[in-house]
């Protein structure tokens, strides 16, 4: 097939890629490179596009398209809230257009922070979420609300098909070393033997999807024929304090843990529910947390 990856020179866009050519696409880049690196694509045999998908954009026609353009770091979305505000709305509108154009089947990367700062635990697709619409992290979580809203209203209005993936906290090769993460920035940090840094009290939790497994749920999805919005995400929550100890264990570091303020509007708990996923696309993920930091630190240390 013929296949569009926005933002596929970022962390999820780029292991996408390799998959999906791996697999006999043809595929075509289009990224900005904000936070995208050109490195993580590079020497493989596709079409880059340098283009913010926030500005028009014709396209040829493309039986799939993969929209993952966006800056997704709460450190670096928040420095730039109206590119990600935009990227998520406007972005998400011109690629529906050239979708509702060419008739190509397109996915929306929704993410886990539609739900907030839940009050619903584990967080079931069916739950509306928490958010506040005003706050530091809403140009990111109300503009991937709005992304979904275009998304069912050109299926509803226009017959487009459409996909929505809700994806959870992501992590492996190839994250970008300084993206102000967790997972990157405690695997960083004992590498180094210096401090990690807790932020809050440490009992808040995420669940945390190795990379590969995430590939595999988007792929399944937008080759499955379901339109609402499906959770791709590792069921297995933990505190930050937990996710500390693992990483000083696995690169058996001197590192201390240091604790700092808590960012504001910062979910408390986060876990997703993925029951649609296992029975719809029949997928779960099946690489654990210590394997995934396993090899997340085998990169980093090559780094
Ligand atoms: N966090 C932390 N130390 C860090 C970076 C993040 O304790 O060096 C916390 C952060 O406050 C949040 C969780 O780890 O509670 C996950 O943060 P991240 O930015 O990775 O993703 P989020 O799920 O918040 O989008």
């Amino acid at each position: 097939m013929k296949i569009l990856v926005a933002g596929g020179a970022g962390f999820i866009g780029c292991h996408l890629v390799k998959r999906l050519i791996e697999d006999g696409n043809k595929v075509t880049v289009i990224d900005n490179f904000s936070s995208g690196r050109m490195e993580n694509i590079k020497g493989q045999d596709i079409n880059i596009i340098n283009h913010n998908i926030i500005d028009k954009i014709t396209l040829s026609g493309f039986d799939q398209i993969y929209h993952l353009a966006s800056l997704a770091s709460p450190v670096f979305y928040q420095k730039n809230p109206v590119e990600t505000a935009l990227s998520n709305s406007v972005g998400t509108y011109n690629l529906l257009n050239e979708a509702q154009k060419h008739k190509s089947r397109i996915l929306f990367t929704s993410t886990s922070e539609i739900y907030g700062d839940p009050k619903e635990h584990p967080q079931k697709e069916e739950y509306w979420g928490n958010v506040n619409s005003i706050g530091i992290r809403s140009c990111y979580d109300e503009s991937k609300r709005l992304g979904e809203t275009l998304m069912m209203d050109f299926n509803r209005e226009y017959g487009v098909e459409t996909r929505i993936a809700r994806i959870f906290n992501t992590y492996g090769p190839k994250m970008s070393p300084d993206d102000g993460r967790v997972v990157s920035n405690f695997i960083n940090q004992a590498l180094k033997n210096i401090p990690i840094t807790i932020y809050g009290d440490g009992k808040q939790t995420r669940s945390f999807c190795y990379i590969a497994d995430t590939v595999d749920g988007l792929i399944k999805l937008m080759n499955s024929d379901y339109t609402e919005p499906v959770n791709i995400g590792n069921p297995e929550e933990m505190t930050m304090l937990e996710l500390a100890e693992r990483v000083i264990k696995i690169t058996h570091s001197q590192s201390k843990i240091i604790y700092s303020a808590l960012p504001k509007d910062d979910p408390v708990r986060r876990c997703p529910y993925i029951m649609k996923a296992k029975k719809i696309l029949k997928w779960e993920p099946e690489i654990g947390i210590n394997e995934g930091l396993e090899k997340t630190t085998e990169h980093f240390r090559k780094l």
